[in-house]
């Protein structure tokens, strides 16, 4: 059973309206919870999906633009008060750490947890986290300043043992974990070797997911989100304001499909709406235009990249 999924807390650009709140995103592997970008609400949204705030514990913020973190220094407060002693880890362009530690200073506050800060470059790629489940790298855009986009790929699963296979050529149990890893076995009396695809099946599939946040039409992060199952791409504008997409530095929704189409993602969510756009389906329907498996994003709508196998 394999849960990855990514729920959308906002859908919103620059400053939150009655519906939609600025950019926030919660990313579930497997029960593990990741948070990316916090704008304004991030914590009233998480309530209203019931998302336990103890059980975040990485937040990764693309750039420092209110829209995108503003919420974070509520959300950081909450996380004290409520009692929290495990460490958070933040993953965000450096001058924020100054940010916090301003609001910290002059509130006469203090977090009772650690604060873990892992600035991150905005000149290259890098990963900047790996675990068991996943491995998170950054995508370089081009916004107005540093702004990072992130990819999720999940780690490679185990081999899938073969029952029969392993009583055929008498496999002993202690054996299983090496050939789930991939290893051929050798028969301690005997020498004889058994090729591990004899013995296993291929693993589960690897899920991954792409957010990019903030960004002008950028061919150069294709190669980075490359056949990702998920792309959230921002779709700030239609394509009768793509000039005003150019001078801000934000995309429209069919530049969203082209990037979408051109790096043979599964499916797309296109959000980060201007506030003009009272209704959305006209920004759907030219996504759909060049990239048919387009969605929307819309506050509390979880969507699926993989549920079970
Ligand atoms: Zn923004
Ligand atoms: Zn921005």
């Amino acid at each position: 059973m394999t849960t990855f999924s990514v729920l959308i807390l906002g859908s919103s650009s620059a400053s939150p309206t009655l519906k939609r709140n600025p950019t926030s995103q919660l990313l579930n592997v497997n029960e593990q919870y990741y948070l990316v970008d916090c704008g304004e609400g991030t914590q009233t949204r998480l309530r209203e999906n019931k998302i336990k705030f103890q059980r975040i514990n990485h937040i990764f913020i693309s750039h420092l633009h209110g829209d995108h973190y503003l919420g974070l220094i509520g959300l950081l407060q909450t996380m004290h008060l409520l009692g929290r002693t495990t460490p958070i880890n933040i993953y965000a362009p450096e001058p924020l750490k100054e940010i916090i530690d301003l609001h910290l200073k002059y509130s006469g506050g203090f977090l009772r947890y650690p604060l873990h800060f892992n600035a991150i470059s905005s000149k290259s790629s890098e990963i900047i986290l790996e675990n068991e489940q996943v491995k998170v790298s950054t995508v370089i855009l081009d916004h107005r300043i540093p702004c990072t986009g992130f990819v999720f790929k999940e780690q490679p699963k185990l081999r899938k043992i073969k029952p029969q296979a392993i009583a055929y050529y008498r496999i002993p149990k202690y054996a299983i974990n090496q050939l789930k890893k991939g290893e051929d076995f050798t028969h301690p009396d005997t020498g004889e070797i058994i090729k591990n695809e004899l013995v296993t099946s291929k693993p589960a599939k690897s899920y991954s997911y792409a957010f990019c946040s903030d960004t002008k039409y950028s061919e150069s992060i294709i190669p980075q989100i490359k056949d990702v199952d998920l792309l959230y791409h921002e779709a700030t504008f239609m394509e009768n304001e793509s000039k005003r997409a150019v001078e801000t530095y934000h995309s429209t929704a069919k530049q969203a499909a082209t990037i979408a189409l051109k790096a043979n993602v599964n499916s797309l969510i296109i959000g980060h709406f201007s506030n003009r756009y009272l209704n959305l389906d006209g920004l759907l329907e030219e996504a759909k235009s060049i990239f048919e498996n387009t969605q929307l994003a819309f506050e509390n709508k979880w969507f699926e990249i993989a549920q079970s196998q």
